[in-house]
């Protein structure tokens, strides 16, 4: 990092800052200039900022390096592969993750799980525990959706992803899916966070509506610096002035997170979109802006949906949509 010091900054308070540069065990290089003058802070250690933008003399402070670490890829230039079961999530190979919003019975489970493995998907998705923004909604089945899920996995012979709304609920969620989701609304639980990094499994970790990509990163950064290397980073629609769509798809975080992190980037079409009529144009600028993945939401009768039904995409149509990214990932260099 990089402290500008202000324009009356005395001798004194340079040697003070120099001082305390060293006492962190850092390195400084002084730059008198001109009109300023400026320290060049060299080392290693994420908690010198705030130690060192206070001090007397310092105007302000330029970071050099990002905030997170273990996300960047400054320092982890090659993509991180995810492996669960059979799936390589951040390879060549596009995964296409889907299933209803809510688990609401076996029945319906069933029949978006068959459609899947017909055609060719492998990860089943499906919420349990619910974070619904009405106290009076559906708040998902709990423990016995966990169970259908088990159930419907077993028989179609699939993965899956669903989510933990609460720390205490991170260890149960996690005996079932392969892949524990982190929704938008809880992208800063850190509490939960950290108690998923504890669990050694694949986390799919989705943007705020109201958060930055340095947000987020630094979220991924905290359940990677608790141990757990498994991060999926998720897009899904941000809150913007618009209101023709439920959110806004911030297609741009597909190139800029890939930028500035190594890890894995999927795509959330459906709660970006709001309405199923839009997933399937937003899937495929996903693939196309380089994404490895999409979590889309389908259900065998969107109009009966306990949560979420206008965005669902009815089965038949998910099937036509799944041959129609097989040719854009085709174009732009992937496989699906
Ligand atoms: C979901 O995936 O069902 C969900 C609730 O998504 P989000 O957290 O992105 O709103
Ligand atoms: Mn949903």
């Amino acid at each position: 990092m990089i402290l500008v010091m202000t324009r009356d900054v005395t001798k004194g308070e340079i040697d003070h800052a120099i001082k305390t540069i060293e006492s962190l065990g850092l390195k400084a290089h002084l730059n008198a200039g001109l009109e300023r003058t400026v320290i060049s802070v060299v080392g290693d250690d994420p908690s010198a900022a705030s130690k060192l933008e206070n001090l007397p003399g310092v105007d302000r402070l330029i970071p050099v390096l990002p905030p997170f670490k273990l996300a960047s890829r400054d320092l982890h230039p090659q993509d991180t592969i995810i492996e669960v079961g059979s799936v390589r999530i951040g390879a060549q190979e596009i995964v296409v993750m889907a299933g209803p919003c809510a688990v609401e019975s076996c029945e319906q489970l069933s029949k978006a799980a068959q459609v899947l493995r017909d055609c060719g998907c492998k990860i089943l998705r499906g919420g349990v525990f619910k974070p619904r923004s009405s106290p009076y909604n559906f708040q998902g089945l709990g423990r016995e959706g966990l169970e259908i899920i088990a159930a419907v996995k077993r028989e179609f012979g699939l993965l899956a992803v669903t989510e933990a709304t609460s720390p205490q609920d991170a260890e149960l969620v996690a005996q079932y899916a392969d892949i524990i989701q982190i929704g938008a609304r809880n992208m800063q639980n850190f509490a939960l966070l950290r108690e998923v990094a504890k669990i050694k499994k694949p986390v799919l970790l989705k943007r705020g509506m109201m958060s930055t990509m340095e947000e987020l990163l630094l979220c991924a950064e905290y359940i990677l610096s608790s141990g757990n290397r498994y991060v999926i980073l998720c897009e899904r629609g941000i809150r913007t002035f618009e209101n023709y769509t439920r959110y806004t798809l911030d297609i741009s975080a597909v190139p800029a997170l890939k930028r500035h992190s190594h890890l894995p980037v999927i795509v959330d079409p459906s709660h970006a979109a709001g309405h199923w009529s839009y997933v399937a144009a937003l899937s495929k600028a996903a693939v196309a802006a380089g994404a490895d993945g999409l979590l889309i939401e389908i259900h065998p009768d969107p109009e009966s949906a306990l949560c979420d039904g206008k965005q669902c995409l009815r089965l038949n149509r998910f099937v036509e949509l799944v041959g129609e990214l097989r040719r854009v990932a085709q174009s732009v260099g992937r496989k699906m």
